[in-house]
């Protein structure tokens, strides 16, 4: 496995292979890696010669700065488990060689009313943050393929659009939500849950998978305030549960509405955001 930080390294060692008609595999994260993320990068070594994984916390997508101190990291071990997998090429660059002229330009993408509600709505700016690295870390790798979870359902809808708009040959291969045995989506935020907390967590999922079932019969304003009640626990704090349109990512009040439909919710547990979804239909 061959480590990079520099940026100018990397774009070297992959403009050679390229000339070589290797194919380039990206999975892009923050670190303090779970199952969750081997998944994309699996993946991404079995459909790519070359399989690269970046582990940057970027700062610009925080909303929170508390948040982003919390956010834990725990590279060492991130390295060992990329290596034992069989990852070809891990990028660790440094907040200045993503940013070397500050972090302040515009990505000049538009999202619409795609990136206004759900996440949009309850951080600040976070989108902005996602799409001005995901652009620079594209520029960087130039991956035939990028890798990314539904578990950040609209986060990926985003990055599709982004493709589109920067006439990308790069295609978006969207992953499978990893879940704990209990049903939690796996998170790198989940380490910080409280053990009475990571139990309760688990209704987040099971209120996801009865919507699924309601659906079938109830209204969706019904399966939304039965859901909501579902969630309402004194630990909980619900930022959002919306059932929406799987493209446009608009909240939808009938199930023939959109020929694909998934449930979002984030829920804030402790401090701690859980974001989770369930396709529907
Ligand atoms: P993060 O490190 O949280 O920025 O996530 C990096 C990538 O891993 C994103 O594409 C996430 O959607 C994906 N990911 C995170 N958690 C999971 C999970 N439980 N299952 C599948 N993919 C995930």
């Amino acid at each position: 496995m061959l480590l990079f930080k520099k940026v100018d390294q990397l774009k070297s060692y992959l403009s050679k292979e390229r000339k070589k008609n290797k194919t380039i595999g990206f999975s892009p994260t923050m670190g303090a890696l779970h199952k969750g993320h081997v998944s994309l990068v699996h993946r991404s070594i079995n459909e790519t010669d070359i399989s690269v994984c970046s582990i940057f916390v970027n700062p610009t997508q925080f909303d929170d700065k508390k948040d982003l101190k919390k956010y834990p990291r725990t590279t060492a071990r991130d390295i060992d488990l990329l290596e034992s997998i069989g990852t070809n090429v891990v990028f660790l660059p440094s907040v200045e060689e993503i940013y070397p002229q500050g972090d302040n330009t515009t990505h000049g993408f538009d999202f619409g009313k795609m990136a206004t509600h759900m996440e949009g709505a309850h951080r600040t700016g976070h989108f902005d943050g996602m799409a001005q690295v995901v652009k620079r870390l594209l520029e960087i790798v130039e991956p035939n393929f990028i890798y990314m979870g539904q578990k950040d359902y609209q986060q990926q809808a985003l990055v599709k659009v982004m493709l589109q708009q920067m006439k990308s040959n790069c295609e978006l291969v969207r992953c499978a939500i990893i879940r704990e045995p209990d049903g939690l989506a796996m998170s790198s935020r989940n380490v910080r849950l409280n053990e009475a907390d990571r139990k309760t967590a688990s209704k987040i999922s099971e209120t996801l998978s009865l919507a699924k079932q309601e659906a079938k019969t109830l209204s969706l304003e019904k399966v939304k305030s039965n859901a909501l009640k579902r969630l309402d626990i004194p630990q909980f704090s619900v930022d959002y549960f919306e059932i929406i349109d799987a493209f446009t990512l608009l909240p939808i009040s009938k199930f023939d509405e959109a020929e694909s439909v998934v449930a979002c919710t984030t829920v804030r547990i402790g401090g701690i955001r859980l974001l989770d979804n369930m396709i529907l239909k």
